[in-house]
Parts: C-alpha cells; sequence; structure tokens
C-alpha cells in the first residue's frame, strides 16, 4: 500500500480524462500530498474495483460515465445534491469506512457561470436542452440561485416531465419539446445534451435567446461545438462550453475529500490556451 492517500476517477471510456491532470495540478499548487489515477472500469465491475480500490488506500473516487447511477446506488450515504440528482460523481471514504456520495458537477456550473463568467442565474429565464443525467444534476444547484423560471426541452418530452415533476416544489419549472418553444425567448440557454459529442445540434429555431443573452455548452472540446457555433451565429453576449465546469466540479470534489479549495483561475487559463 502507498503511503500517499489514493484518489481515481473510475469510467469507461476513460483515456480521455483530464481529471488526473486537473488533481494534480490542485495537490501541487495546495501542497496535498496525494496520488490520484483514471481507471478503466465499466459498470459491471465497479463493486469489486472499488473494494480493490479501497482495499489500497483509496481514500476518494469521481466517478464518469457510465457510473454515476451505480456510484449513487452503492453509497451508504448521500449529500442533499447527490440525492437530488440521484448520481453520484464523487465518493468520499468517512472515518467509519462508510462511503458518501456527493455530485459537484451543478456546482461546478453554477461557479463557472456566476464566478468566472459573471452570468448571474437569479430572475433569470433559462432552457436546459436535454432531459439525462447532466441535465437532473444541474437542476437543483440552478435553482438554488433563485432564477425566474427554467424550461426543460427535450426530443423525449415524457423525460423532461419527470425531471419537473422531481423539482417543481423547488421552483418554477415546466417541460417542453422543441417545435413548442418557438415564440419563447430566454436570458441563458444550457445545452446539457450530448449531441454535440457528435457534432450534432438539438433542433433550435432562431430568436429564442434575448437579447444580451448567453449559451453554455456543458460539452468541451477543442474547437467551437455545434452549440456553441449557433450561438455565435444567434448573437449571444457570451458562448462558452464546459470546460470551466469540469474544473470547477474537480476543485469541490477536491475541497470536499480535503478540505482546501485550490484556485482554479490558473489551470483554467492554462488548459484554454492550450486549445
Ligand atoms: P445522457 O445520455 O444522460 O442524456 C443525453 C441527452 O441528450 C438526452 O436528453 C437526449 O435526448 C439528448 N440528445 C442526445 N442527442 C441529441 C440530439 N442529436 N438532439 C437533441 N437531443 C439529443 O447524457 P448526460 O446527461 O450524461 O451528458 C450530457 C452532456 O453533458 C454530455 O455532452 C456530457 O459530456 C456533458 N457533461 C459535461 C460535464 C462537464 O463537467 N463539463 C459533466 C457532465 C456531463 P433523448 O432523451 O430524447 O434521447
Amino acid at each position: 500500500m502507498s503511503d500517499k492517500d489514493q484518489y481515481a476517477v473510475f469510467g469507461s471510456p476513460i483515456k480521455h480524462s483530464k481529471s488526473p491532470r486537473i488533481h494534480a495540478f490542485f495537490a501541487q499548487q495546495t501542497g496535498q500530498i496525494l496520488d490520484y489515477k483514471s481507471v478503466l472500469v465499466p459498470a459491471d465491475a465497479f463493486e469489486v474495483q472499488l473494494k480493490s480500490f479501497l482495499d489500497g488506500g483509496g481514500r476518494g473516487l469521481n466517478c464518469t460515465v457510465p457510473l454515476k447511477e451505480v456510484a449513487w446506488a452503492y453509497a451508504d450515504k448521500k449529500t442533499e445534491r447527490a440525492q437530488l440528482s440521484k448520481a453520484v460523481n464523487t465518493l468520499i471514504l468517512q472515518d467509519d469506512g462508510s462511503l458518501l456520495g456527493d455530485n459537484t458537477d451543478g456546482i461546478g456550473l453554477v461557479t463557472d457561470l456566476q464566478k468566472n463568467n459573471k452570468i448571474q442565474l437569479k430572475d433569470k429565464r433559462i432552457l436546459i436542452l436535454g432531459a439525462g443525467g447532466a441535465s437532473r444534476g444541474i437542476i437543483g444547484p440552478i435553482q438554488d440561485e433563485l432564477p425566474q423560471s427554467i424550461v426543460i426541452a427535450n426530443r423525449t418530452v415524457e423525460k423532461a416531465q419527470v425531471l419537473v415533476d422531481e423539482f417543481s416544489c423547488r421552483g418554477l419549472v415546466s417541460a417542453s419539446g422543441y417545435a413548442e418553444l418557438s415564440g419563447l425567448s430566454f436570458d441563458l440557454i444550457i445545452n446539457a445534451t450530448s449531441a454535440s459529442l457528435s457534432g450534432d445540434l438539438p433542433p433550435l429555431g432562431s430568436g429564442l435567446l434575448n437579447n444580451q443573452g448567453c449559451c453554455y455548452d456543458l460539452a468541451y472540446a477543442n474547437e467551437p461545438t455545434a452549440f456553441v457555433s449557433w450561438s455565435q451565429q444567434q448573437g449571444a453576449l457570451k458562448s462558452l462550453d464546459g470546460l470551466g465546469m469540469l474544473i470547477e466540479q474537480a476543485a469541490e470534489a477536491f475541497y470536499v475529500w480535503r478540505g482546501v479549495r485550490p484556485n482554479t483561475s490558473e489551470l483554467i487559463e492554462l488548459l484554454e490556451a492550450e486549445r
């Protein structure tokens, strides 16, 4: 067993993951002594791999596709934000040996929007595209910032409606198909679909974005995603992708594990410059 505290990200695929680099940067910046590695783990190997990781001195784990729901089901206890999102991207080994499940994706997005990019959510009309796991993770933390309203648009409207049923007790939220968005307009449009990963754009008409409105794609790439390009064509004040969210969700995980909050601006600058 290594004498350093062990951390890791599990997922499949995992080779592309920037998390080991991000956490190594945070550890060096804050003087924390730890190891962080990526491990290829398909869903059916999660339990075995987790046990071996903990036996080898594992203190905390990040989980990515396709393990966030598996990790949610496995966690002994969950934070409120993990409970709401029904997905866990961060596991923390507690002193009593139990595993606490957390979800830092939503706070990562909100921090990147509000703190890094000065896009405030209070009283804003927000459109979220997509009703998958990522949408589920961001709705609660967005509602905590008291937007005027949230519309969730999805190809399969029933999935958006399921989210509305779960989150409507926390704020004004409604479900829509894409065609039904016509005539509406928003201050902020967040793309939480996986369309960008295959170079696609959800079927969006023009006129959905208010003057001075902004767009944010949860996906990120070295080139502008299809949604970021669409946003630029719509004249958005800011057209952002999810690199900042990735770094901020990692910073929050680092904080819950180590009790030290890294400064993210230097790393954001560095990774932006590398694009
Ligand atoms: P899911 O597979 O759970 O959900 C995918 C969603 O995308 C569904 O709502 C699906 O609609 C919709 N969709 C897929 N293709 C299209 C298309 N061509 N047009 C319109 N809608 C489409 O994915 P996740 O929620 O887990 O992830 C979504 C995105 O968020 C990914 O790009 C992921 O990389 C990103 N992400 C980024 C993070 C970051 O830190 N930056 C963190 C987490 C996620 P339907 O239900 O109708 O099939």
